[in-house]
This record gives C-alpha cells, structure tokens and sequence, in this order.
C-alpha cells in the first residue's frame, strides 16, 4: 500500500543539532526533552537515536513509561510529577526523576512509603507563573524535601517565560532571582530551555534543557534554525494527484476564497488539515516542488491542498515539500499565525513515518 504523505525523520539531523547544543553550553549537562512523542517526531526513534545522553525529560508519567515499556534505559526526568501517592510510587517503582512544583506534592513525598529514595527536581517559580513552587517560600520547600527520607538528591529548577525574545530585559531578572535563590546551596541547578541555551548563556548553570532546537527548529520569534547551524529534522512531503486548468475568473475550493486573475494550472496535492497541515495558512503560502516554491490558493481542505503551478511542466505523482528541508516550518508556522512547536506535534495518524540517515 502506497501512503501519500510521508514525514520523514533526518537521524543524522538530529544528531547535528545535539552537538550543537553540546557546542553552546560547554560542561553541562544535556536533558534531551521528547515530551508529546518528541514534538511529534517519535518518542521512541528520538530517544534510541540519543541513546546514552545525560538525561531524557517527557512531561508525564504516562510517557516516562512507554519509554520503560521499550526498555529505554536512560535516567528519565517527568516534567510535571505526580498528583497522588499511587503517581508517586510508580514514579520510584520505573526509577524516574520527578519535578516537584507544588507544596502539595511536598506533602505527598513526606507521606508515601517509597522502597527507594527518588531525585526530585524542585522546581522555583522565577516569573512564568505557571508551574512552580513561589520563590518567597522557596527556603522551606528545599529544607522540607531535603530533610524527607524519599529524597536521594535534589536539583534546583525554574523555567523562562520570555527567553525567545532576546530583547526582552525578563529573561534577566529570572536569571538574577535565580541566581539569588540557588547561590546559597550546594545544589545542581537548571533553568535553560532551548532560548535560553542559545540566547542567555548566564541560563545553563548545571544542566539544560533542549527541546526545539535538537529538532532544528528556532525558539525564537520570527527566526529560524539554519540561521542557528540547526538542521530541520521532519520533512513533510505529499505528492500531486491531479492537475488542472483553470480560467481566468474562475473561483477555487471552498467558499471560492480565490479567484483566477488570468488563465492557470491547479496542481491539486493530496494533504489538508486531516494530516495535520494548517488549515490557517492563507492564499501564497509556499510549498517546494522541483526546488521550487509555489503558492497555495483557496482554502486548504481535509484531504487536498491546491497550489498555482502556471505552466511549470510538474506531473501529477510528483512530490511536494509542505515543510523541513528547503522550507522551514517556521515561516509555513508564521503563515498559519502560530510556532513551529504547534505544527510538527500536531501531524497525525494519516502520514506514514520514516527515519532517513540513520547512520
Ligand atoms: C518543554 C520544556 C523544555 C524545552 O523547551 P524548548 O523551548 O522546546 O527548548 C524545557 N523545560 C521545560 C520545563 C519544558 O516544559
């Protein structure tokens, strides 16, 4: 059975970007982030291609397990921790780090009975706001978790809000309170996600945490990785399934947002928002056929996108590049008014998966 749609995962790419990130940030420690299968990449083929690195990070037990499952044996970091005593134990029982964010959570590690003592990651709200343990109380927590028999070790943690604005002065003053809130200890510490790593390096303190930019994509706003020497991972490919004329005032598609202003071909390609492909994307956002860019015209629909080829000699069964390598995500992202992260989490079932360069 032939799958139309295809994306396909750069091994060699993703082995480029981690360097990279080695290259940034010198002696510390890597914790490759695959949360939400690996920003859509493949939980699993990332994590065996970056086997042996410092840490991986999921955001949830249920992902830190189907890791396990596979025997995926690389010390595992759950970015969001556990809500209950039953959480708590399966976290020591699949040997998992955990963050820990809420005082609640403290209550939960003093009360369970744990076989083994587990690392806790406390992780500091420094300015996001969203998860995190108020930095005024931050004193008590540590002693709390640091005094609790459950606890092997402890890294400090806090997580940057504006960091993929490098102009924005917030990025500092959470770096200063960190500092301010770490200083004091003898304790490891992390506060960089991929902005940070590349934008802040007074961020990477003791470990990092990479998650866009091992899959070559920008963190920042309006940038995008080959700028980085980053190298995209996922490219999304389709193929042409029929060509057709159109006339010159003809309308296209649904709602016949467009309208022929001369005599054209519509090459129609077999993706839509079915696959994952943004249905947000207006009139001229580009695909790559031959090398070359075309624009989309009319509304992308469930199973078909339609492109203006003129009279490029393209023939239907010819491959279409929707994003990844000669178009980067960011500026298909930029188009449909949303980040790079949104759009290689949200492919779905319909595209067929391969790794490519895998040596
Ligand atoms: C997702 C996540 C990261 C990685 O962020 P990127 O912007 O993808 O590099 C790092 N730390 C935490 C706590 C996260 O949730």
């Amino acid at each position: 059975m032939i799958s139309a749609n295809q994306a396909r995962i750069d091994i060699c790419a993703l082995k480029h970007n981690l360097r990279r990130v080695r290259q940034h940030v010198g002696q510390a420690k890597i914790i490759v982030v695959i949360k939400a299968n690996a920003y859509g990449h493949g939980m699993l083929r990332v994590a065996q291609a970056l086997k042996g690195v410092d840490a991986l990070a999921v955001a949830n037990i249920k992902e830190a397990i189907a890791l396990r499952k596979v025997n995926v044996e690389d010390r595992i970091l759950v970015l969001q921790g556990f809500i209950s005593s039953d959480e708590l134990s399966l976290i020591e029982r699949h040997r998992l780090d955990t963050v820990i964010h809420h005082p609640d959570q403290i209550d939960l590690l003093e009360k369970t009975k744990l076989a083994k003592p587990i690392v806790v990651w406390l992780k500091i709200d420094t300015g996001m706001h969203r998860l995190g343990i108020d930095h005024s109380i931050s004193v008590s927590a540590l002693r709390r978790v640091s005094e609790c028999r459950n606890t092997k070790q402890i890294v400090l943690m806090s997580h940057l809000a504006s960091a993929d604005d490098v102009a924005n002065p917030y990025t500092e003053q959470q770096i200063r309170l960190f500092e301010s809130l770490y200083q004091p200890f003898d304790l490891a510490a992390s506060l960089a996600n991929s902005a940070g790593i590349l934008g802040f390096p007074r961020s990477h303190f003791d470990w990092v945490r990479p998650g866009i930019m091992l899959y070559g994509i920008s963190p920042f706003h309006g940038g995008d990785g080959r700028s980085l020497d980053l190298r995209p991972v996922m490219t999304l490919m389709s193929r042409v399934i029929a060509i057709n004329p159109i006339k010159k005032g003809e309308l296209l598609g649904y709602g016949g947002t467009w309208q022929a202003d001369q005599a054209t071909r519509i090459a129609v390609i077999s993706i839509g928002y079915g696959d994952g492909y943004p249905r947000q994307v207006s009139n001229g956002t580009p695909v790559l056929i031959r090398q070359r860019r075309f624009p989309i015209v009319g509304r992308v629909s469930m199973d078909m996108t339609c492109v203006d080829i003129g009279d490029s000699p393209i023939q239907v069964g010819e491959q279409v590049t929707l994003w990844g390598e000669g178009l980067p995500v960011e500026e298909i992202a930029s188009r449909a008014n949303t980040i790079a992260y949104e759009l290689v989490c949200k492919l779905t079932q319909r595209v067929q998966f391969t790794s490519i360069n895998e040596n």
